[in-house]
């Protein structure tokens, strides 16, 4: 089974205000030649984009940026946006719900709403909006994240223009993972560029895990790095701590999502790699990464 752990869904309602300037921002840095390969987040051209590719299944995140942006809709009613497509779709997408944890109280409820009536499978947080996951304060989420046995996607490393980088350093993840053994961590997009620091936090700690979303361009621009980086990956966590992700619809204009889920099945170790001593992935290990083990997590 392939998944994509890591996915965006959005339209012309919910990128607006503060959210807009941020898509166009990254519309610039990425170079997007036409906008609406970064604009058109809809389910109709994922779905169409996860069957060329083979995707089986996909998670999709909310996005709770309220503390930061300015707009015209709240984060319950993007969380019904990801609900009404999961509603949908059972069968294609696992949605996890945007929750900025310094709403406290409220927080609470909005997981137990999300998970226990909407069917939500983790949770999203957006640390690029300016707080750090293992502020003490938040601990009674992560006591009730725990009991309703969820994952919780953490953003950690680079972000777009207008958001917060100091809050995104995957070490902040390592004092919840220790004191939440029981909740599984995933740390978004391997930590770039603070790959090194996620690699030993994911490596240290069992219920912390990793996903390769945003790596398209290095990949595409430069296979020998990125093959090294996955190997470094495998080498410090473990195999099983390695998840498919894509990002989309964020760098669908440098790899569309088929060839990104071709870079992973045929992937080679290029031969000056080879000189370094560094060795093919088998293909469990590659089917491990491309789904297995984020069914594992995910309770599929
Ligand atoms: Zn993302």
């Amino acid at each position: 089974m392939i998944i994509d752990a890591h996915c965006h869904i959005w339209d012309e309602t919910l990128i607006n205000g503060d959210f807009s300037k941020l898509i166009d921002g990254v519309i610039k840095k990425l170079k997007c030649p036409d906008p609406k390969y970064i604009s058109d987040g809809s389910v109709e051209r994922l779905l169409r984009e996860m069957d060329e590719a083979g995707i089986d299944k996909t998670v999709i995140l909310g996005l709770d940026g309220d503390f930061l942006f300015r707009s015209t809709i709240s984060y319950k009613f993007y969380n019904d946006f990801v609900a009404d497509i999961l509603k949908n779709y059972p069968d294609k997408f696992i949605g996890f719900a945007g929750i900025d944890p310094r709403r406290g109280k409220e927080a609470i409820m909005e997981l137990e709403r999300c998970v226990e009536e909407l069917g939500f499978g983790g949770v999203k947080f957006w640390t690029l909006t300016g707080f750090y996951p293992d502020d003490k304060k938040f601990y009674p989420f992560y006591e009730r994240v725990e009991e309703l046995n969820v994952p919780i996607l953490v953003h950690t490393g680079l972000g777009p223009q207008y958001t917060y980088l100091k809050y995104c350093q995957p070490i902040y993840v390592d004092t919840i993972a220790v004191d939440f053994p029981d909740i599984n961590f995933i740390m978004a997009h391997m930590g770039d560029p603070f790959t090194n620091q996620a690699l030993a936090v994911a490596g240290k700690n069992p219920n912390v895990y990793i996903d390769i979303s945003a790596w398209e361009p290095v990949f595409k621009f430069s296979p020998p790095a990125f093959v090294q980086t996955l190997y470094q990956a495998k080498m410090t966590c473990g195999i099983e701590k390695i998840l498919f992700g894509s990002d989309w619809p964020l760098f669908t204009h440098i790899l569309s999502q088929q060839d990104w889920v071709k870079a992973i099945k045929k992937l080679k170790i290029p031969p000056p790699l080879r000189l370094m001593g560094i060795t093919e992935f088998t293909e469990e290990e590659k089917t491990a990464i491309l789904g297995n083990n984020a069914a594992k997590i995910l309770g599929l």
